[in-house]
């Protein structure tokens, strides 16, 4: 039982009509959900359960994620892959154990993986870098690696991996990594393959290209928000939290009053506010500027004066009968958290995974 409203509902109607509208723009190739950072802040219980059935697989952060996963789905019957890879033996041994498949981007992983003493072999992603120079072995490594990896008696099925640094715009990098991906595949024909994210199924530069991809790796999409600046696919898609919090004050101003913490924002004529029991302690970000949207009522308003801890005011001088316990939508259904990450100079990954753990997840069929 929580006293306070605040919230943020997670439609699952909303995430299987995302998760059925992607499966149509990727035709046969396979659908990994990424669910790491608890469903990208949604919940990994409710998430998994929605579209367990309508996916191939699931791919979390790390070994920990994986094991949270389990413990809320024990008959989870899709494969988990675990994105950053083992960092010790215990946990290959756990993959092995439990079925988690895992990458391996760099020598060290090659090489505990060679040393392990595992009960059952575990499939691989060896992830290679093709140009974003965060994980994955050289290209000219690969050759290597791919042998080490048939040789060894660990490894189950081997599936390569890139990750694109750019897929949500316009950039000569995207043709590079795409290409020498593409060099990979013809090489090792065999292997299944996967290079796109969400992003990048939207590209035009890539979207022609996804037979490269046997597997998608899908997360933004899923949660019904459009990753990418160069295709406008928002209205094909229904975001899936609505984060919400009550009205707790209403307040008349006169000109020259001014809010909150540093007295930032002042009244220019006399208006009305309303405060919000949401704040930065719940994720809601402190970056945001006056003029951020909000919904109530119906209509927007907008933030004013600094956002508190648990708190927020808002300009409500337009709109007639607002009141304590009133709801008010930070962002969902009708804000798009887009805008409002834009306020913050941050993305919508970002909001929607630092909504934090004081903020009860509610489970709604619709909106
Ligand atoms: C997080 C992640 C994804 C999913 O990214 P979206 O932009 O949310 O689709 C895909 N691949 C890797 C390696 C990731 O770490």
């Amino acid at each position: 039982m929580n006293y306070r409203k605040t919230r943020a509902e997670i439609n699952t109607a909303a995430l299987r009509s995302n998760t059925n509208w992607l499966r149509r723009q990727i035709g046969p190739a396979s659908l990994l959900a990424v669910v790491k950072a608890d469903a990208y802040g949604h919940g990994v219980g409710p998430v998994c359960a929605t579209i367990a059935d309508s996916i191939d697989g699931f791919a979390v952060g790390f070994t920990d994620e994986a094991i949270a996963l389990k413990e809320a789905h024990p008959n989870c019957r899709p494969p988990i892959l675990i994105l950053e890879g083992c960092q010790s033996i215990a946990e290959l041994q756990l993959c092995g154990a439990e079925g988690f498949r895992t990458v391996v981007h760099s020598y060290e992983q090659l090489k505990a993986l060679e040393l392990a003493e595992l009960d059952s072999p575990v499939d691989i992603w060896l992830k290679v870098n093709t140009g974003m120079h965060r994980l994955g072995i050289p290209l000219s490594a690969a050759d290597e690696c791919i042998k080490r990896l048939e040789q060894c008696r660990n490894v189950g099925q081997i599936t390569l991996m890139s990750h694109l640094a750019n897929a949500d715009s316009l950039a000569v990098l995207n043709q590079v990594q795409l290409q020498q991906f593409q060099a990979l595949k013809e090489k090792y024909p065999d292997y299944s393959y996967s290079l796109h994210n969400s992003a990048a199924v939207l590209s035009p530069q890539l979207q022609g290209d996804l037979a490269v991809t046997d597997w998608v790796r899908a997360g933004l999409l899923l949660y019904g928000v459009n990753p990418s600046s160069v295709s406008d696919i928002q209205k094909e898609l229904t975001p899936v939290m609505s984060l919400k919090a009550p009205v707790i004050a209403v307040n008349e101003l006169k000109k020259g009053d001014a809010v909150g913490y540093g007295s930032s924002w002042v009244a220019t004529r006399a208006t009305r506010i309303a405060t919000v029991a949401i704040g930065y302690a719940d994720g809601y970000p402190r970056q945001c500027k006056n003029g951020t949207p909000t919904f109530i009522r119906g209509q927007q308003a907008p933030l004013i004066g600094r956002v508190s801890m648990d708190m927020i005011t808002i300009d409500v001088g337009h709109i007639s009968d607002v009141t304590p316990g009133d709801d008010v939508e930070l962002w969902g259904q009708h804000i798009d958290v887009r805008e409002v990450a834009r306020q913050a100079d941050t993305i919508s990954w970002h909001l929607l995974t630092a909504t934090s753990v004081r903020v009860p997840r509610v489970v709604v069929t619709q909106n």
